[in-house]
């Protein structure tokens, strides 16, 4: 049976990504053949700042100073639990070696990027806890050189929570520059910085744009633009508590789209009754970009049974899930395809955002149909060796000689050819 949409969104992410593509395309360009002239002047176009931008000890110093203490403790706490659980995802990562065939061993080994270049949102609001997820987790990883790159608050630069979080994290560079110019200064190698080998964080479209169009000469984490939140929730959810936190995560931005995804039609109701009073009772700027994300991109869905609303949810493969339902365990086993999970109404998106240690750098737009979040991993390299004894050199080479000659390769075949005959001199092979 075809679900029912009792609320359909109006846009997509799609609707302007082709201007996008054109606006960032000239950004890179011109800062390409332009360097840190021409950055510095989108940082003034775009954020009024032309201040210092790679900060300076003292400024880090002074911008410490102004965080209040218990702020800080917030901060601390937050990053001690990212740091706990990407060192527990680090001990996954299992550097081994294996005898393959007798005398040739292969190895697999996992290598930190040396320089990480980590993108801080900070156009509409001072994403303190992207500071803390993406630093954190390339400190953990071994990254050699992260550099920490923030948009400027037009005449004053960075948040100071933005830089204490940066500095506390592992930052070793900190940079006032923000979205075209910051991604492409990190890339290039701007302002003493060394190049980045990868570019991590979210941002808003732009940012993105610029990531995936930069992804080859440089790593990145994944597509993580603006946010996006699905909850399922049955007969047993809280409508308040769904539609609270359909409105916390419409509020991003105009264009962060929330689906509700149910088999109850009177939960559906209350819920889509509630919302447009928890909006209006927002402070002003984020009411703004709540009613506009409600408006254009929300969608409420009606499915038959929990079994629809799980091929649903796979389909729109969200950033955030979050499940508000019986059987707890069932959803767990059955949803393949979400950037991070939320189970049960005891815990919610914001934590995840802010505090409870999984990162919030996450996969939007679909991507959690093919990737998950930002992890240590996204920061190694996994690599691998071999060694081989004469002996163990032996069948290899004969093999490799046949398969090369097929595929029109003797250059390949004579490779083997020249070690089989040293190595064994009294043997023919064909
Ligand atoms: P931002 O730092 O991403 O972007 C601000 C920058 O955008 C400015 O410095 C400016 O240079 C640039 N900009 C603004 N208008 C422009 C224009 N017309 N042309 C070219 N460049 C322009 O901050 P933001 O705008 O507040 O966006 C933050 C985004 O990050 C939101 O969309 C939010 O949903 C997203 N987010 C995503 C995740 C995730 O994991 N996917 C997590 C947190 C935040």
């Amino acid at each position: 049976m075809p679900v029912e949409y009792l609320k359909k969104a109006t846009l997509t992410s799609e609707s302007d990504s082709g201007q996008t593509q054109a606006i960032v395309t000239g950004i890179l360009n011109d800062i390409e053949a332009g360097g840190e002239k021409a950055a510095m002047e989108y940082a003034a176009k775009f954020d009024r700042y032309e201040g210092n931008v790679l900060l300076t000890q003292e400024e880090i110093d002074a911008a410490i100073a102004k965080v209040p203490e218990r702020l800080k403790a917030d901060i601390d706490f937050a990053h001690a639990n990212v740091k706990r659980f990407a060192e527990a995802q680090k001990a996954t990562i299992k550097d081994f070696d294996v005898e393959v065939i007798p005398g040739l061993i292969a190895g697999q080994k996992s290598i930190p990027v040396d320089s990480a270049g980590c993108y801080i949102p900070g156009g509409r609001y001072s994403h303190i806890a992207s500071a803390i997820m993406t630093v954190t987790t390339a400190k953990v990883a071994g990254c050699g050189h992260i550099v920490a790159c923030s948009p400027p608050r037009p005449g004053v630069g960075i948040a100071p929570a933005i830089i204490y979080a940066a500095h506390k994290c592992g930052a070793d560079h900190i940079l006032a520059m923000g979205g075209v110019q910051g991604v492409a200064s990190m890339t290039f190698g701007l302002f003493g910085l060394r190049k980045a080998n990868i570019l991590v964080g979210p941002g808003n479209q732009f940012v993105a744009e610029a990531k995936r169009i930069l992804f080859g000469r440089v790593g990145i984490d994944m597509f993580a633009g603006p946010t996006d939140s699905l909850i399922l929730a049955d007969k047993t959810a809280d409508p308040m508590i769904v539609a609270a936190d359909l409105v916390g995560q419409a509020e991003h931005g105009y264009n962060s789209p929330v689906w509700l995804v149910t088999d109850d039609r009177a939960l559906a109701e209350k819920v889509m009754e509630l919302v447009p009073d928890l909006i209006a009772d927002l402070p002003e700027v984020n009411s703004e970009n709540a009613a506009k994300a409600w408006r254009d991109y929300a969608e409420v869905i009606l499915c038959s049974d929990r079994e629809e609303m799980a091929a649903t949810s796979d389909d729109y493969a969200p950033e955030h899930l979050t499940v508000q339902a019986e059987d707890l365990d069932w959803w767990l086993n059955r949803l393949s395809c979400y950037g991070s999970l939320f189970l049960g109404e005891e815990t919610t998106v914001a934590f995840g955002d802010k505090a409870s240690g999984t990162n919030h750098v996450l996969p939007t737009n679909g991507a959690a149909s093919y990737t998950g979040g930002l992890s240590v991993h996204k920061y190694m390299k996994i690599v691998t060796w071999q060694r081989a004894t004469r002996e163990g050199s032996k069948p290899v080479a004969e093999a490799t000689a046949r398969i090369s000659r097929l595929e029109g390769m003797e250059g390949h075949a004579r490779t083997a050819d020249i070690r089989l005959k040293k190595y064994f001199p009294d043997e023919d092979f064909d």
